[in-house]
């Protein structure tokens, strides 16, 4: 008799705007062959990195890395204006595997912006998607992270303030924010949330496996946003939560006691690492691994390429 059962969630792992993300990348290395450079990391996931990085792709940390008429690949979390015109200046050809949500969120924000508002962009203030957002415009845009941050914003006119939010926080992180900023700001522009579809998902379903385990391994990065989100979400359901980035991380004695055990993976982690954790669980005490009921997701991004658009949305 297996000492814990297993049970996954579902959706998990690879959203659309990483697939899409990916497949740029390979389409890129495909038709143009290596070198394709890749500015930042193309999604908060070393395994991904290391895969691609084999087939040819190189991350860079600046534009001044790429040699002038090189390809470069923006990254799935988005860019600032800044980065695309000095690409431009540096004479690269640019490639935007920007999510065409948070494209979407760019979008907002330039049009508020244009009208006149304050932007304020609830999210983790260094996360390159806040970066990337915040740098659509050149000012009148604020950064808050926390309730704290909301009391406090200084803004150009009250009357005249929009709000978006990082699409991979969750709804426990931003309501208390929100709640100040509509009290401080009683016009407030702006959705709810742009917490999007896949992490919205993703969030949902550790909800449910949360109250039918014990303990939860998210598989994902550190430095991945939404992974975190996912160990905070089941961690706050009353559960013991792990984030590993793959099963060397697991360590046994956190299953002592433990009678199910729920697995889940981020945005950019791969199915083969959850399978591996599958596999591993098993090899110590673990059941046959079920998975849970929840939605499914048709949503599909077709890859960016040179001469096509680089933003779909
Ligand atoms: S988590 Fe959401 S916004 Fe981010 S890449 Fe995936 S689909 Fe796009």
């Amino acid at each position: 008799m297996s000492a814990f059962s297993i049970l996954l969630a579902s959706p998990r792992g690879f959203c659309a705007g990483v697939v899409r993300a990916i497949a740029t990348v390979r389409l890129c290395l495909q038709e143009h062959g290596a070198p394709a450079f890749v500015l930042h990391e193309i999604v908060h996931n070393r395994h991904v990195l290391r895969e691609l990085e084999s087939l040819g792709a190189v991350f860079v940390g600046s534009l001044a890395d790429i040699p002038a008429g090189g390809i470069c690949i923006f990254s799935a979390h988005g860019v600032p204006k800044s980065t695309e015109m000095q690409a431009k200046k540096l004479g690269l050809r640019t490639i935007d595997a920007t999510c065409p949500l948070v494209a979407s969120v760019h979008k907002i924000v330039e049009k508020y912006h244009g009208e006149g508002y304050d932007i304020i962009i609830i999210g983790h203030r260094h996360h390159p998607e806040v970066e990337g957002a915040a740098g659509r415009v050149e000012n009148r845009v604020h950064v808050v992270a926390s309730e704290d941050e909301a009391e406090n914003v200084m803004v150009e006119n009250p009357g005249k303030v929009a709000c978006v939010t990082q699409t991979t926080l969750s709804h426990e992180e931003i309501s208390g924010i929100r709640e100040i900023l509509r009290r401080r700001f009683p016009h407030l522009r702006g959705q709810e949330s742009n917490i999007c579809f896949a992490t919205g998902n993703r969030q949902n379903s550790v909800r449910l496996l949360a109250r039918q385990c014990d303990s939860i391994y998210v598989v994902g990065s550190k430095n991945s946003s939404n992974s975190n989100r996912l160990k905070e979400v089941a961690k706050n359901s009353g559960i013991q939560a792990f984030l590993i980035d793959d099963y060397h991380d697991i360590d046994l004695g956190q299953l002592a006691g433990v009678t199910r055990v729920g697995i889940t993976a981020g945005a950019s982690a791969p199915e083969r690492l959850v399978e591996d954790v599958v596999r591993f669980l098993q090899a110590h005490g673990g059941g046959e691994a079920r998975g849970i009921e929840g939605v499914e997701e048709k949503i599909r991004f077709q890859p960016a390429r040179l001469e096509g658009p680089g933003r779909v949305c």
